[in-house]
Order: C-alpha cells, then structure tokens, then sequence
C-alpha cells in the first residue's frame, strides 16, 4: 500500500534555534501540511566540526530536555541521532520517506560544508533563524563585505524596521516517529567530577525560561543598560547569551522586545540594539572569512613571537595569576560558564599582551568553558582584542587590569565575590594588593605568595616585551 503523497514527513532539522517561538524553519515545516518530524543531530564527526565543549554540552542537554517537553505538548517528538549531519540526515530521509528537510541557515563554515555536502535526494529549505539580517546580504555600495563594525550597523539599520517575530504554532501535527537516541545515551553531562554545581545554580536553559528572563530585562534592566553595562559587580546586562547563542531566543525576539519597552527612546535601548549588532557582525565576519577561528584577519600576526608557557597559561585558566580583577573573571567564568564583557576583556588583553601568549590558547579555553561559547562571537572578539582582526582595538592599546579594576569594580564588589581571599582589603588596595601596606595586608588576612599569588608578571616589563614583541612584527606591516 503506498501513502498518500502528503501523508510524507517535513523533516525539520533543528541546531542553533531550539525554540518554537519566531522559527521560521518550524512555521515552513508546519506551513507544508506535512506531518513534521523535527529531528537533532548531535555533530562531533563530521571533518572540521568544531565539537562543542563541556559547558556547551551541559547546557545543550538541558536544553533539548526543554525543547522535547514543549514540543511533545504541541504533540510532537523531538527525534535524536548522533553523526555526521551529511550522513545522519539522508539515513532519515530514506527511513522515513520524509518528502522535503527544513532548518535554519548554518553560520558556521564547517556547517555549511556538511550542508553543502548533502544528498539526500529531497529539498533542502533553508531559513534564517540566528539573526537578524543575512549574513551575505549586508553589502558596501561597492558589494564587499564590511570588515569595520559602525559602517556595518549603520548598514543594518537602515535595513529597515525589523518584523515582528513569528507566533509559536499551537499544535503541530507529528510525523510517526523513528527509533530516537536519548539524551542520556549522549553522555552531555559531566560524570565525576561533577564540575557543574555552578552551573546549575546560575542557570535554567531552554525556551520558556529564556522568553522570561527577556521580558524581565527588557521591564528592568534595559533602561539603565548604558549606564551600567560595564560594572560587573552589578547584574547590568541581559546574561540572555547563551539564549541567544542555542537559539532558545531570537535575536529578532530580542531586539523587538527591547524597541516595544516604556521608554524605548533611551539610550540603553539603543547600546542594547548595537550589542546584538556585534553579534551580527561577528557572525558575517565568520561567514566572510571562513579562518577567522584559526587564523589572524591581519596576516602579519602569524609572526608574532607568541611564547609558550603551559605554567602560565595554567595559572591563567585557574585565576591563579595574583591579578585580582583578572582572577575574579576566570574564576567566574569556572564556576559559572560565563563572564562579564568587560572582564572578557581585561583577561584577554592580558593573556595575549601581559603573558604574550597566544589569542588562541585563550579562545580555546573560552570555547570550552563558556555556556554561550560561539564559534563567531568568540573567535571575532579574541582577534579584536589581540589587535588581530578586522575593526580591531590596535594592538598597542594595553589594558591596564588595574586601571581597569578600579574603573569599572570600584568598590570591588566583583573581585570579592569571587576571590574571597582578597574579601576583606579595603578597596583603595583591592585592586593592587601588592602595593598595599604588610600591616593591612596582614589586619586582611591576605598572605601575598601564601594565600593569594604575588603577579606572575611585572605589569610594566609584561607591557614593554609586548609592545617590543609588536614592534619586531610590524615592519612587515603596510
Ligand atoms: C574575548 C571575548 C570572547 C567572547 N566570546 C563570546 C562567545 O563565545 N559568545 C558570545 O555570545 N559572546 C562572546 N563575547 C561577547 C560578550 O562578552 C558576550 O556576548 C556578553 O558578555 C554576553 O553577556 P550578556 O548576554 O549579558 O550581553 P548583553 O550585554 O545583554 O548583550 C546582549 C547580547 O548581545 C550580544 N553581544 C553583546 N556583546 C557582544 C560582543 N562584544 N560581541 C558579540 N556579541 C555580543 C550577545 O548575544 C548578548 O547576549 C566575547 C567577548 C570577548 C571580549
């Protein structure tokens, strides 16, 4: 007995938009009259893949638990595979007899490969459901691609108004499902050591909890965003990242939500819209320059005299570097899967300027304890402050972390939070523990070389050897 033709699947692919609010791919698949089958495929295999790291993984599990519950009340399953998608996704088709495949564009240049790649003798519909704007769309007049950020937002603002995002569909009529993997079969979640107790008190991944924690930050937070969005001691800014990065949240939700808030003309509206533009320039940046995870946009970076120093880089990685704001910052980003813009910052510049090792060193780190690590966001943000990458920060700009610290943590709120050894200096010093009086130090509790590492580089000299280390390289720059 053969079915009728439209009894065949609408296989939807979903990967980085595990929402059924504002997806397109999802609308299409259901505006097929199709049954759907909406299907995940776990990645590590195909050749280039970027395997996602451990916070990733942590997150992604919790978040396929929230997508499964708020599909299956629509009355649809969320199928599992693991594999290469090139593979997986044909095995599908052929299993299933699925007619047509929705999904949302890849961004990523691995991805678009494995897409590329594909045969699986049905259409492929592609939709955009990670940003605002097409990655390939947003042009110069003379047709390039925009390598500086302010011409590039502009560009999109003058794109037009943004479209409301799309409703959730309220029922969605299933496909018989295949045989599925679980999640536990995926392995996600750390064993032992259990590393993720931080995790789990600072977060709820997936889409209803994703939806709240905008409606709050746009009700709240976004009128004071500009004001306060570089204290890191503060809860200034969205945390919506990871959201954002897994799809569980629009950028299209996320914007029009921030335009639709009472007093909407502020100018915390107006930053919180650039912040999403420089994901969106990231993420063309990526589509444009398919190395940029690898490999310095300014070629003559591939000659800087990076040193290689495991001890150091250790010592960074464990916010063991007797720097208090940069300490604070790794040590958030262990305990928590995330940290604050400006402290990314702070740690990067000091990684690659202070210890002059090198940006990638640290934008692996970052990819594999980050819960929004993003292969665009991160790999365009660690060139920049390198001084590497397109618009960059030039590389002779130096942070001064204590500076810094003082700026931006002036009570030192942050670095108590998280250096708890450091709690109890008065914070003129906090910043600058080493220049405090022994007699403070000691009535603090604060052992320099005991308790708490004495610097594990001189600010100054580490200034001067990358400045030294930049003037050897730029002769052979234009
Ligand atoms: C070295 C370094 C590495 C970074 N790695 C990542 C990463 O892997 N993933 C990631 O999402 N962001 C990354 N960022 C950018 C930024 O730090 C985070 O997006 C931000 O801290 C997230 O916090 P939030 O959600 O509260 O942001 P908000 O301030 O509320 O901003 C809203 C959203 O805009 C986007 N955004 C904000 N700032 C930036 C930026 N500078 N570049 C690109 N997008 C931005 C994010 O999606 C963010 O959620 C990195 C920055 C640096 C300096």
């Amino acid at each position: 007995m053969t079915r009728p033709e439209t009894a065949r699947p609408a296989l939807l692919w979903l990967r980085r938009d595990l929402r059924l609010h504002d997806n397109a791919a999802l609308a299409a698949a259901v505006a097929s009259g199709r049954p759907v089958l909406p299907v995940y495929v776990l990645d590590d295999d195909t050749p280039g893949a970027w395997r996602m790291g451990a916070a990733s993984r942590w997150w992604l599990h919790h978040s396929l638990t929230a997508l499964q519950a708020e599909l299956q009340a629509r009355g649809a399953p969320l199928v599992l595979r693991r594999g290469p998608v090139a593979s997986v996704l044909p095995a599908l088709v052929a299993e299933t007899g699925a007619a047509e495949i929705h999904a949302g564009k890849p961004g990523e240049p691995w991805a678009r490969t494995a897409l590329a790649g594909l045969s699986a003798g049905v259409p492929v519909h592609l939709h955009r459901t990670q940003t605002l704007h097409s990655l390939d769309g947003v042009r110069t007049q003379t047709g390039t691609p925009y390598g500086v950020f302010t011409p590039y937002s502009r560009a999109c603002r003058v794109l037009g108004p943004v479209p409301p995002p799309l409703a959730a569909p309220a029922h969605i009529t299933a496909a018989p499902a295949p045989a599925s993997d679980t999640l536990e079969d995926w392995g996600l979640l750390p064993s032992r050591p259990d590393w993720a107790g931080g995790l789990r008190a600072s977060w709820q991944p997936g889409e209803p909890h994703a939806r709240r924690q905008l409606a709050e930050f746009v009700a709240g937070g976004v009128q004071t965003y500009d004001a306060l969005r570089d204290r890191p001691g503060m809860e200034s800014t969205s945390r919506l990242s990871p959201a954002l990065h897994f799809g569980e949240i629009s950028a299209r939700a996320a914007w029009q939500a921030a335009a639709h808030t009472v007093g909407a003309g502020g100018n915390g509206v107006e930053k919180w819209h650039n912040e999403l533009l420089w994901r969106e320039f990231s993420a063309h940046l990526l589509f444009h320059a398919p190395g940029l995870p690898e490999r310095p946009l300014k070629p003559a970076f591939a000659a800087m005299p990076w040193r290689d120093d495991p001890a150091q880089l250790r010592a960074w990685q464990r916010g063991e570097t007797g720097v208090p704001i940069v300490d604070a910052g790794m040590r958030q980003l262990w305990q928590t899967g995330w940290m604050h813009n400006r402290v990314r910052m702070i740690v990067a510049s000091f990684l690659v300027k202070h210890l002059l090792l090198p940006w990638q060193a640290g934008a692996a780190w970052f990819w594999d304890t980050l819960v929004d690590a993003d292969l665009a966001s991160n790999s365009a943000s660690w060139q920049w402050v390198a001084g590497c990458g397109a618009d960059a920060a030039p590389y002779f700009r130096i942070f001064n972390p204590v500076l810094q610290g003082a700026k931006f943590d002036p009570e030192g709120t942050y670095v108590r939070r998280y250096v708890p050894e450091l709690a109890r200096l008065p914070a003129q010093v906090i910043h600058a523990p080493w220049d405090a009086p022994a007699l403070v130090l000691r009535a603090s509790g604060v052992s320099l070389g005991g308790n708490y590492p004495a610097p594990i580089v001189d600010l100054a000299a580490g200034r001067q050897r990358a400045l030294d280390a930049l003037a050897s390289i730029s002769k052979g720059q234009p």
